[in-house]
């Protein structure tokens, strides 16, 4: 059994920690208020090469593996989970797609221009009424000559304003049993019929846009339809697999900074002639957060290094969501407890982390549906 990370790991660690600091540090705040990332923070990820981190290298891509996205995205997350969520999706829910389910042509047109960060990716699976129950989505794909029309209004789409390639799900068979019957389409930015719709005004991850996306008769030749026009939502669960390692990670870098930041306050912070840090119930809570930032840690990464071996994972990979957005979530509460008055306002970053935490127990699976996939797997 080895704990330790090996060069490669750390050297992705490094170059994620030392981007993080030089761009995102000092800009998060701001993206926070105009709710939106930068050209440039985006241009500079893709320059870092942050965008084609798992694609092949024959595609352009870094060719590595999960537990490098989630080293990466812990670093990202630390100091904007806006710009942690836009990286994730793009690189677990759109590249890593393309790459295990995508033909060769399609690997070959699409993926050099997502990894070089000339094409930001969006995934369209959930719909006004289909959230947790995913496999109830109505957008529509009719058969045409030569592809298919594609009809409906995709939700919560992060970067839905300002993707270059729609990974998109859509019905390919309205008869077939639920969770079959669906395809999934790749579909540019440029189609005819494509446009975003509301923009949502969010709680947190204020710096990732999300919106709705409108379909209507958007033609997407055969070439675009990824794997069997029945089994797209196999592929959307595998998929989903990789991208809660990526929400996973971005609990991680959320818990570190609720850590990092509520250390520093307790140390200078003086209340009855000394450092609150030296009375045992901000100790302790300190602890507690320290703990739990470990063990969430180990579970990300086991899971990713399953994916890695090509095991199956999808209960390692909810367990890990779970518990690491669940400690998260707790993290975030202790540290706008230390800080006290403080914590509740715009001058100390607590306040944007207990904004940020929240979601990493509702999307890609709320908690009680990775509670579900779990029970599943162990009571069968
Ligand atoms: C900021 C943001 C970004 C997003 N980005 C994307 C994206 O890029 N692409 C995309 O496709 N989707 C995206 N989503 C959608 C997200 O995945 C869904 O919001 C999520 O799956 C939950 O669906 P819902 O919001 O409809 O909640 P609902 O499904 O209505 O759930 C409401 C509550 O009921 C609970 N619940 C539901 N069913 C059960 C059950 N069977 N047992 C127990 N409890 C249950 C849930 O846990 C939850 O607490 C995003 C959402 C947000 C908020």
């Amino acid at each position: 059994m080895e704990f330790s990370l090996e060069e490669e790991h750390e050297m992705i660690r490094d170059s994620a920690r030392e981007y993080a600091e030089r761009v995102l540090k000092p800009e998060s705040p701001e993206w926070d208020r105009v709710e939106s990332l930068s050209d440039e923070g985006l241009a500079a990820a893709a320059e870092a090469g942050f965008m084609g981190l798992t694609t092949p290298e024959e595609n352009g891509g870094a060719g590595l593996g999960n537990l490098h996205a989630c080293l990466m995205l812990e670093e990202i997350n630390r100091w904007d989970a806006g710009m942690g969520v836009t990286l994730s999706v793009h690189n677990s829910l759109v590249c890593s797609l393309l790459v295990r389910h995508g033909s060769q042509d399609q690997r070959d047109r699409w993926l050099p221009r997502l990894a070089s960060g000339e094409l930001l990716g969006a995934y369209c699976l959930t719909e006004p009424q289909a959230g947790s129950d995913a496999a109830a989505i109505k957008c529509r794909a009719e058969k045409v000559e030569g592809g298919w029309k594609l009809t409906g209004t995709k939700a919560w789409v992060t970067s839905g304003d300002r993707a270059g390639l729609y990974v998109v799900y859509a019905v390919t068979d309205p008869e077939a049993r639920k969770g079959y019957g669906i395809g999934t389409f790749l579909v540019p930015a440029t189609a005819d019929g494509l446009r975003p719709g509301k923009k949502e005004e969010k709680m947190g991850i204020r710096s990732s846009t999300t919106t709705e996306v409108l379909l209507e008769d958007v033609f997407v030749p055969d070439e675009d339809l990824v794997g069997d026009p029945l089994g797209g939502f196999k592929i959307a669960l595998d998929a989903l697999d990789g991208g809660r390692l990526g929400i996973a990670s971005q609990a991680l870098g959320i818990h570190r900074a609720c850590l990092e930041d509520s250390i520093r306050y307790a140390k200078e912070r003086q209340q009855f002639g000394k450092p609150i840090a030296e009375f045992q119930a901000i100790a302790w809570k300190l602890a507690d957060m320290a703990t739990a930032l470990e063990a969430s840690r180990l579970l990300v990464h086991r899971a990713a290094w399953l994916r890695d071996q090509g095991e199956p994972c999808t209960k390692e990979c909810s367990m890990a969501k779970l518990a690491a957005s669940r400690a998260c979530n707790d993290a975030a509460q202790d540290a706008v407890q230390i800080h006290g008055g403080a914590g509740y306002t715009t001058e100390f970053r607590v306040e944007k982390y207990f904004r940020d935490a929240r979601i990493t127990e509702i999307y890609e699976g709320a908690t009680d549906i990775q509670r579900l996939v779990i029970s599943r797997k162990i009571l069968r």
